[in-house]
């Protein structure tokens, strides 16, 4: 039997693969803006996240705990601001997971991301993907979109989010050091964040 438990196990050896995939090119965007270490934090974030996993708490539980792990392990400021996302959003997990629960975790979630590091869609950070992600979800709860055709129009919200970050100025975070000439540069998070939802998909490869 899948436990919904299995679901969030399943999700974070998904994210995790794919961070192990893309941990290298993150590492190169954010050593165009940053200091490199985007990818190797996100993928030793998830590794912990993947561990705090118990099979015999809630899902909203095994939620925190991933919010939990990314706050303990991600040394970057990457680490504090998804751990966030998490915890917060563990806080209205529902499970099963509908999307409408789906919308309303990853609202909160973004909630403690902006009230952490105060960045505003344009400010070249991880907010630019999950922002359209999040009005994605809640446009498909309006129309009454199933879970499956939701996630997929969120993951292309996301892949634009993400790509809107090129011509930007970065104003938060280490990149905003640069000023104009993080100009033609993927924010790193923004990128991460983007692969993370197309983890949502449990088709995706
Ligand atoms: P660090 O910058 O400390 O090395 P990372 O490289 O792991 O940390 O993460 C950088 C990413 O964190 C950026 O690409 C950006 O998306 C995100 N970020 C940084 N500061 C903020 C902020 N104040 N609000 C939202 N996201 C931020
Ligand atoms: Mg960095």
């Amino acid at each position: 039997m899948t436990t919904d438990n299995d679901v969030i196990r399943d999700w974070l050896e998904r994210a995790t693969a794919v961070l192990e995939e893309h941990a290298a090119e993150l590492d190169e965007l954010d050593r165009a803006v940053g200091d490199g270490d985007h990818g190797t934090n996100m993928l030793r974030g998830f590794r912990a996240a993947l561990d705090s996993v118990v099979a015999d708490d809630s899902p909203a539980r095994n939620i925190k705990h991933v919010g939990m792990a990314l706050v303990s392990n991600v040394g970057g400021a990457s680490g504090p601001l998804f751990g966030t996302f998490f915890l917060r959003a563990g806080q209205a997990w529902g499970s099963p997971v509908s999307t409408a629960s789906l919308a309303r975790a990853m609202r909160l979630g973004l909630e403690g991301v902006v009230a952490r590091g105060k960045a505003e869609v344009g400010d070249a950070t991880m907010v630019d993907t999950l922002a359209p992600t999040i009005e994605s979800l809640e446009a498909s709860v309006a129309a009454d979109v199933d879970l499956q055709d939701a996630i997929g129009e969120a993951v292309a919200a996301a892949q634009e989010g993400a790509e809107s970050t090129r011509p930007l100025v970065a104003r938060r975070g280490r990149a905003s050091y640069l000023g104009e000439r993080s100009i033609g540069h993927l924010d790193p998070g923004a990128v991460s964040a983007s692969l993370l939802v197309s983890t949502l998909s449990a088709d995706h490869d």
